[in-house]
């Protein structure tokens, strides 16, 4: 590597980053253990899960898997097959649940990579009953309720029928038993205790075994949401489980950018796509390597004649100006030395002092959607992974 090219990334320990790297994610897995360790602590007795479907909310499946296993997690889990298939590859121990459920035909990737289906019909219950009693073993699975989500899981007349006819489960193994809040981020929600009642009413039908109901917010709104285990994704991350609540949690990932040219642009000019961002006082403005293709939403873009959410060189505090397009996006540097500002420096866009949940606040959707959807384009540092 060109020690000469190589920045130093403000923030990410000094750690080189190489002369391709133009946008920058540094994932802080020991604040990601951290955050594991204090849901773990709230929910008591109650195991606490790790969910990483989504490539563990875009932040790397396997590395997630892997810190959190140091941590003590030892059930996850996943919304495909093929994320079951990757996690098996990284934790040849753990439990691991598919959301998606049972896919047809594919029972013996299942059993194949010893994941466990979260069955979410009768039809998948049958499925996964006469596929076991073929092969003549009781592998396990999870059993999906719906208690008002109505999204997947069983809904109350298919639990009374399972109920009426429990041999549909003598063939596999029930190892939980699961609901999934629609509201767990407003705590004042009445959907969250008529889910409560409702999963008690219902799983009190099937025979005894663990159940799980909190995810992230749900953790948050006592012990009698806990059950047996808590299956937390955000909070893990970093990101806000309560709306309307300071959060708890540590940040675990910073975004930087490098700046790839400044310019100074006279007064009545405009910058960026649509013309959106006119230039009153002679500025110097700042193209970054950051835009909606590596994950900086378009939507967060400030609106007409607006600045859009502040980025940071050092201590100051850079706005973004103009629309956010495909691989860029600008910055209003005028404030900032250009001992700062130059070629080849870094801007940070997330961080300590900016929030994923500060920018998605702003721009009409949430940190979950941020996180997941940051490009494999954008060069990874994981710190403090030697465990
Ligand atoms: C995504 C998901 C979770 C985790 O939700 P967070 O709000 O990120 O904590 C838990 N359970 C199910 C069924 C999910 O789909």
């Amino acid at each position: 590597m060109n020690g000469a090219v190589a920045g130093r990334l403000r923030g990410a320990d000094d750690a080189i980053v190489p002369p391709d790297a133009r946008a920058v994610l540094r994932i802080d897995l020991d604040a990601l253990r951290a955050n594991w360790a204090r849901l773990n602590a709230e929910t008591g007795s109650a195991e606490c899960s790790g969910v990483i479907k989504a490539d563990a909310y875009g932040l790397g499946l396997e590395e997630i898997a892997r810190a959190l296993t140091q941590e003590g997690c030892g059930t996850f889990f996943v919304a495909t097959l093929e994320e079951g298939r990757r996690a098996r590859a990284v934790q040849p121990g753990a439990v691991i649940y598919v959301l998606d459920g049972l896919m047809q035909q594919a029972e013996e990737y299942y059993s194949g990579f010893d994941l466990r289906p979260v069955l979410s019909s009768l039809e998948e219950v049958a499925d996964w009953a006469a596929f076991c009693a073929r092969i003549e073993r009781r592998l396990p699975a999870a059993i999906h309720i719906d208690t008002g989500i109505n999204r997947l899981g069983m809904p109350a007349t298919e639990v009374a029928e399972l109920a009426r006819d429990p041999s549909r489960l003598a063939e596999f193994d029930l190892a939980l038993v699961m609901s999934h809040l629609a509201c767990a981020d407003d705590p004042a929600s009445p959907k969250n205790p008529e889910q409560r009642r409702r999963f008690d009413a219902l799983r009190a039908m099937l025979p005894p075994t663990k159940a799980s109901l909190a995810n992230s917010g749900g953790v948050f709104l006592g012990p009698e949401y806990h059950y047996d285990l808590v299956r937390p994704g955000i909070a893990l991350y970093g990101g806000r489980a309560l709306e309307g609540r300071p959060n708890p949690m540590l940040p675990v990932v910073k975004l930087s950018a490098r700046i790839l040219q400044v310019r100074t642009v006279e007064p009545g000019e405009t910058v960026g796509y649509g013309a959106i961002w006119k230039v009153e006082k002679s500025a110097r403005i700042a193209t970054i390597a950051c835009g909606y293709a590596d994950g900086f939403l378009r939507a967060l873009s400030g609106p007409t004649g607006r600045p859009g959410p502040v980025g940071h060189i050092g201590n100051y505090q850079v706005p973004v100006v103009g629309r956010v397009s495909m691989d860029l996006l600008t910055v209003d540097v005028t404030g900032v030395p250009e001992t700062l500002a130059h070629r080849g420096g870094w801007v940070e866009v997330i961080g300590d002092r900016v929030s994923v949940d500060d920018l998605t606040d702003k721009a009409g959707t949430i940190g979950y959607e941020l996180l997941s959807r940051l490009s494999r384009r954008v060069h990874r540092i994981y710190a403090g992974n030697e465990g």
